[in-house]
């Protein structure tokens, strides 16, 4: 590993702002990691050496020129495979968008270049987001860099391993239940899932619209801040984009937290829970209140519900969004001299069975006779979630918990049980429902070297008390700094 791969955003943009670094060598770096790793570890499904290296060099030639640059200027970004990049494959780890590339570009992406960003490549995800260790991406497992025979959690589990292994500084993921933050904890790296409407969704490839966010990955609080200041804001192309000033969250050495009220949830310590889990997130919690927070319980009593909720509603919005690709818009067709048989066999090649599930699950769980007795009661119930966490922060700023109940688990560990693939979400469920801002960030290791990840929760458009709690833990501990052995 060279040292420009060492390097975290911050240190990065530093240097490239010197001239002590040329974006050229740094994108370098990352390509030849990507090179050397990734043969083993399968992040990325696409990797463009030479648009990246002709952006770096655009961006070095911006720098000499001189004037006022971009904030971001000659940065390495790799961007999880749901997302549109124009003039990149967009595949969301299915076949049925085999060739498919978008003719337009992601707001969140888009904004992110203005602001002089390299994109490196397209990270692996399970099938249009749709699970929790990116096996079920229909072309290959990523492998988690702590130890290659355990998954590196999903959906965006490309992106997390990615940046854990040191192939970019940072990544772009998407978390619709859990796909940025429970990534984040299995990669040990740190992942901000933003409030609903916080970054545009334009340009996602949508799986639940009501519950999708766009996040971002990276190793510490701080470089997670540097990219969300530039992706988030009021975007006139969705519709559900908040109309709130971008976020100029600045994490200087001087944050403190002191008086900030921190709320532990009982409902998030089961029975069940990995002990070294439990273990190390209580360990956070009590340096976080030698820091000065004030630790006190809170209860968000409908948490045992946000699971079936999650599972109706978000499959029955992605019955909806996946009903577009029929083969005559998009990617992948199976010709068939009749319409209707087309549909159904490029449909039936192209969707993998996770997602068949869904389609079924949430079509039933839509379908009259059963609208209400489904899909309109776990509305109903996502309203109480939403209100646990709305009384909860009359009492608290910020809500301490675990982000999975487990550490990265064994790649086929689940099998072909998809009950005990969907209770790793258990945790990260609630904060999607609910809308509110989630953040994951490394707070020790388990017994077998498995990054163990705490979850920080907090009111709507508040990520930055999320990250000023990370970053003043970050301040006074080093998880977020180790690295995995590679070879
Ligand atoms: N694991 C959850 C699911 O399978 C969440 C995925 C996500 O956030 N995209 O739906």
């Amino acid at each position: 590993m060279t040292e420009l791969t060492a390097l975290s955003v911050a240190a990065a943009l530093t240097g490239l702002a010197s001239g002590e670094i040329s974006s050229r060598d740094l994108t370098h770096a990352c390509l030849a990691a990507i090179l050397q790793h990734d043969p083993e570890l399968r992040c990325f499904l696409a990797v463009e050496p030479e648009q990246a290296l002709a952006q770096a060099d655009a961006a070095d030639a911006r720098r000499r020129e001189g004037g006022i640059l971009p904030p971001l200027l000659g940065l390495p970004l790799a961007v999880k495979d749901v997302l549109a990049v124009e003039g990149m494959p967009a595949t969301a780890g299915s076949r049925i968008l085999a060739g498919f590339r978008p003719p337009y570009t992601a707001t969140a992406v888009r904004r992110l270049q203005e602001a002089g960003v390299v994109i490196l490549g397209k990270t692996n995800t399970d099938e249009f987001a749709m699970g929790s260790s990116t096996e079920n991406s229909a072309f290959f497992t990523t492998r988690n860099p702590w130890n290659t025979g355990r998954v590196p959690g999903g959906s965006s589990g490309g992106s997390a391993a990615a940046v854990a292994a040191r192939l970019t500084p940072a990544a772009l993921g998407t978390d619709t239940g859990g796909s940025v933050r429970q990534p984040a904890a299995f990669c040990g790296v740190t992942g901000l899932k933003p409030t609903y409407g916080r970054v545009s969704r334009y340009g996602l490839i949508a799986y639940g619209s009501s519950l999708d966010t766009v996040g971002v990955l990276a190793r510490g609080a701080e470089d997670v801040a540097v990219l969300f200041n530039v992706m988030a804001g009021h975007d006139p192309l969705d519709a559900t984009s908040a109309r709130r000033p971008a976020p100029q969250v600045r994490l200087g050495v001087e944050v403190s937290i002191a008086g900030l009220r921190l709320g532990v949830p009982e409902e998030y310590f089961i029975a069940g829970i990995q002990p070294a889990v439990e273990e190390k997130v209580r360990a956070a919690i009590a340096q976080l209140e030698s820091l000065g927070a004030q630790v006190r319980p809170v209860s968000l009593p409908h948490t045992q519900y946000a699971l079936p909720v999650y599972y109706i509603i978000a499959p029955a919005e992605a019955s909806a969004n996946l009903a577009r690709f029929d083969g005559v818009r998009y990617g992948l067709r199976l010709p068939h001299a009749d319409v209707i048989e087309m549909f159904k066999e490029t449909r039936g090649a192209g969707f993998g069975p996770e997602v068949v599930r869904r389609i079924m699950l949430g079509t039933y769980a839509l379908s009259a006779g059963y609208y209400d007795a489904y899909y309109g009661q776990a509305q109903k119930v996502r309203t109480l979630i939403a209100r646990d966490f709305s009384s909860a922060f009359e009492q608290v700023d910020v809500i301490a918990a675990p982000v999975a109940p487990t550490t990265a688990f064994a790649i086929g560990g689940h099998g072909d049980d998809p009950l005990a693939m969907y209770l790793e979400d258990v945790f990260t469920l609630p904060a999607n429902l609910a809308g509110v801002p989630g953040l994951a960030f490394p707070v020790g290791f388990d017994a077998d070297g498995l990054p163990v990840g705490m979850q920080l929760m907090g009111r709507p458009f508040e990520e930055e008390t999320l990250l000023r709690t990370a970053h003043a833990y970050q301040q006074a501990t080093d998880w977020h700094t180790r690295v995995p052995r590679s070879e």
